[in-house]
């Protein structure tokens, strides 16, 4: 079972999965750790030889061997002979089977929509785009037609599908919560009904969070421990933030959001936010609040944006002074993260990122504690690609993400109710509440 499905079927059912938890790793689960960990060393290393595998893990050749073959027989190796060298005897490496073994990936972006498929080793092989539609029916239709497009005769099927969206999801039910720029979106079960139309598990996750899974993915440092970071978006209109602890991505107890750092308060008589309350640091930050300090009578579009990033960078001093108010607020919202987390990085992706050197002295300078300095650097991608890298990593974590074991194994799965918590809901008088609809 991929770890979509694991996670969803665990959300359906609470109590199943609270038994699950408790009764700890079954010898299955030891071999779905083992299998994880020889896949990711392939592809961290690849090529590789077995005795390579059974070298630097401490497994027994034969434990080794015996997975590999499973994992060829599933199509997600190959083993081929390597280039000969000089005269000894040319070993059998094993890399990634990219060429039979593909994944799909949806990134629904506020004005555009790119479909990819992509091998085990992330690299795209093939993309569609359309403008997003307005609705989810409209945007399955679209997926649809696209579908065959992108699928080719050399493979039955994809692996899995990786869904971005742009705003709030629960990812556990594989539902859109909350689009702010797609209203009509919300409540749509996406993850069901693309396993309908692909015919593959599917995944749903918010772009900014799959950015930061895209970041993992890129430097090898997925399911690592100790690398701790914050990626921040600073978009069109909003701010969007992934957080990876521990080598994971982090969505809070019921993976619905986390890291929402755009939504913190830091004025409560400023403006009004899409959340509908008032004074959000994306209020302050975002491309297009810079742009309304800059000229209030005029609308902000992402052309007139990008006009004004080039009059700060030919010396404009209106320009310039625009963006260093930015940067003032920016500094102020980087430094609650930074004594919130205390991240080892903290990552700005976002067009700003074009005049870093004009604003990061002033980023650093102004709210930056010494006893604390996590690193604040510049992303050069643009934000559609992120989210399009990040919707492969996802359909890509059905295979390599180790399985979840314990209370605290996973960032992303819903706790069950503690027993003293139950104990304290009787107590209140709800255990004859209960008793009382079973009868
Ligand atoms: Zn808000």
């Amino acid at each position: 079972m991929g770890a979509a499905s694991r996670r969803r079927k665990q959300n359906q059912n609470p109590q199943d999965e609270h038994h699950r938890a408790l009764a700890g790793a079954t010898p299955s689960t030891v071999r779905q750790v083992n299998r994880t960990i020889l896949l990711n060393l392939v592809r961290l290393r690849q090529p590789i030889a077995r005795v390579d595998l059974s070298r630097l893990t401490g497994m027994f050749r034969s434990s080794v061997s015996a997975i590999v073959d499973e994992l060829i027989a599933d199509g997600l190796l190959v083993e081929e002979r390597a280039e000969p060298r000089g005269r000894g005897r040319v070993p059998l490496m094993l890399s990634l089977n990219s060429r039979d073994c593909r994944v799909l990936a949806v990134s629904v972006r506020r004005y555009q929509t790119q479909i990819a498929s992509a091998g085990l080793n992330a690299e795209i092989q093939k993309t569609v785009s359309f403008p997003t539609p307005s609705s989810p029916e409209a945007l399955l239709e679209e997926v649809e037609s696209a579908l065959a497009l992108v699928r080719e005769e050399a493979f039955r099927s994809f692996h899995g599908v990786g869904v971005s969206m742009p705003g709030f999801v629960d990812s556990a039910a594989g539902r859109i919560s909350m689009l702010p720029s797609l209203p009509r979106y919300a409540g749509f079960p996406i993850a069901a009904e693309m396993e309908r139309i692909v015919g593959s598990p599917a995944c749903v996750e918010n772009d900014a969070n799959l950015g930061a899974l895209a970041q993992l993915w890129r430097r090898g440092q997925a399911y690592r421990a100790g690398d701790d970071f914050v990626l921040l978006e600073i978009a069109d209109v909003g701010v969007g933030a992934g957080v990876v602890l521990n080598g994971r991505l982090y969505t809070g107890h019921d993976g619905r959001c986390a890291g929402e750092f755009g939504h913190m308060i830091v004025d409560p008589s400023g403006p009004e936010c899409t959340c509908g309350r008032r004074g959000c640091w994306e209020q302050f930050v975002s491309d297009k609040a810079t742009w309304r300090r800059f000229d209030p009578d005029t609308e902000y579009t992402p052309a007139r944006f990008d006009g004004l990033l080039q009059l700060a960078l030919d010396g404009d001093p209106k320009a310039r002074e625009t963006f260093e108010h930015t940067a003032r607020y920016l500094s102020v919202g980087l430094s609650n993260i930074q004594f919130a987390l205390n991240p080892k990085r903290i990552v700005l992706a976002g067009r700003i990122t074009r005049i870093w050197h004009l604003i990061h002295a002033t980023i650093e300078a102004e709210c930056f504690w010494d006893n604390l300095r996590s690193q604040v650097e510049p992303l050069g991608a643009n934000l559609d690609e992120l989210s399009l890298q990040g919707a492969i990593a996802l359909a890509l974590e059905s295979q390599f993400a180790p399985p979840e074991v314990g209370w605290s194994g996973s960032s992303r799965r819903p706790m069950p109710a503690q027993p003293d918590e139950a104990e304290m809901l009787a107590t209140a008088g709800l255990r004859s509440v209960t008793a009382a609809h079973r009868a």
